[in-house]
């Protein structure tokens, strides 16, 4: 049996929260516009959701992420510039956005960060923004679902047709 009150793999739960790094707020997301994610599916850092397993609707919880089980520690790769006619016009390089790039050695897909550009360069880093951050969350358990078998196929929460196109469909 399991207890279908508490948060557990392949439950939607959304959360509000406020993320605090280097004793600041960094990030928020109060009750009413909450983060939805899919529990068990590594939607979210595995510090934060090993942490709320088990809680309950309304229930709160201050949670302290070590980098190892945040955003990594941080590598000593240089950043990489890239030639800025390779983004199309009007594409977003706000700092601090990731980008997919393709490595052209072994065609893996990495994730890199916008740290800087001008009109000619774009400087990307592989480094998470937060890597080797110590990260503080308090937390607080806005709703809780069973996950829709269609969530499930996916990996990821649904939440109305307005957050299907990325998925080729997933109204429910
Ligand atoms: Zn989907």
């Amino acid at each position: 049996m399991t207890n279908e009150n508490v948060v557990a793999d392949n439950k939607v739960v959304d959360i509000a929260y406020t993320l605090w790094v280097d004793d600041k707020v960094y990030d928020s997301s109060d009750a009413s516009d909450p983060l939805k994610y899919l529990h068990g599916h590594n939607n979210i850092i595995p510090g934060l959701e090993n942490a709320i397993v088990g809680m309950k609707i309304g229930e709160k919880k201050s949670v302290v992420v070590e980098p190892k089980d945040g955003y990594g520690e941080i590598s000593d790769d240089e950043p990489i510039s890239l030639d800025r006619s390779m983004f199309p016009a009007g594409f977003d390089l706000t700092v601090g956005n990731p980008l997919h790039l393709q490595d052209e050695d072994t065609e893996q897909i990495i994730t890199a960060y916008i740290v800087d550009y001008d009109d000619n360069v774009v400087k990307v880093d592989l480094n998470h923004p937060l890597a080797g951050k110590t990260l503080a969350f308090d937390i607080e358990v806005i709703d809780l679902r069973d996950a829709l078998p269609m969530e499930l196929r996916h990996g990821h929460p649904h939440t109305g047709c307005s957050s299907c196109a990325g998925c080729g469909g997933g109204c429910y």
